[in-house]
């Protein structure tokens, strides 16, 4: 775990000092001497004990091995595509600061982060996920932590903020990103999944629309909206990582109503949104 311009936050409620490195690097402290063990492999685990709704918050274990093995499979590839191409038309690069918001197994930042060269921060509430990432991807500061709650970094220092079908929390994105910086949002869209919706139907579906982000989005101004849809032919098994990745909280069921095809095509659509921070 290293910073470059970055400055972290401590996370204990109503501390927020900068926390730096121990000389060994095993461990990060703030002035009010909290501190925090780097893990073996190598992320900072800054998640308070009263922030968790469950002993093991977030992804299993096994949900981010379904991932990992989804987006090795290139399944989403136009939406990592689609990501790319708008970071590199912002023109970020070695000098830019970058932290993707529930950034899961880390596959999004650390590809980016290995064309780009910027500084990247994958934050999640999911242990089994950033020790995975960080396993992975050794350039990017990998963070467990509630970004509901707060975002582990000193105001105004970061250039680009991804939230990929990720939490929305805009008053930190506001405090932690420098004037002018941008959020782009993949939230999805009516029709992403819709052949599983088909077949759970009467099941409500909360859909992420544009309008409301947009009206969350206070001190921002929409710079592009954009649909991102594409269609996979699923095999068994990739379907059963959708199933595990999409539906972890199913019912019995819902699952079993799932479960009853052996391939299938599946639509995947999002709405791309992206933000910049207003300079005043
Ligand atoms: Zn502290």
């Amino acid at each position: 775990m290293q910073t470059r311009s970055v400055v972290l936050a401590c996370s204990v409620r109503g501390c927020g000092q900068p926390l730096l490195p121990s000389q060994d690097r095993r461990s990060w402290r703030c002035a009010r001497s909290h501190c925090f063990d780097v893990a073996r492999s190598g992320y900072l685990n800054l998640l308070q004990p009263n922030e968790r709704r469950s002993r093991a918050p977030g992804d299993s274990e096994e949900t981010v091995a379904a991932r990992r093995r989804w987006m090795k499979s290139g399944r989403s590839a136009p939406l990592i595509e689609a990501v790319r191409e708008r970071t590199l038309r912002l023109g970020l690069g070695r000098e830019s600061a970058v932290l993707d918001v529930g950034c899961g197994e880390g596959t999004l930042l650390g590809s980016l982060q290995m064309e780009f060269g910027f500084e990247a921060y994958g934050v999640d509430i999911s242990q089994p996920a950033i020790d995975a990432a960080a396993r992975r991807w050794t350039d990017c500061g990998w963070i467990v932590a509630n970004a509901d709650i707060a975002l582990p970094f000193q105001s105004g220092s970061l250039d680009l903020v991804l939230s990929i079908t990720a939490r929305r929390h805009p008053q930190e994105f506001a405090r932690v990103l420098k004037a002018g910086g941008h959020v782009l949002y993949a939230v999805p869209a009516e029709d992403d999944q819709v052949e599983l919706r088909e077949r759970l139907h009467g099941e409500a579906y909360q859909i992420d629309r544009l309008p409301a982000l947009i009206e969350a989005m206070a001190g921002f101004e929409l710079v592009e909206s954009a649909r991102c849809r594409w269609q996979n032919t699923l095999d068994r098994e990739s379907y059963e990582d959708l199933l595990s990745t999409a539906y972890r909280g199913a019912r019995d069921a819902q699952r079993a109503r799932l479960e009853r095809s052996a391939s299938m095509v599946i639509t995947s659509s999002y709405q791309l949104a992206l933000f910049r921070k207003q300079l005043t």
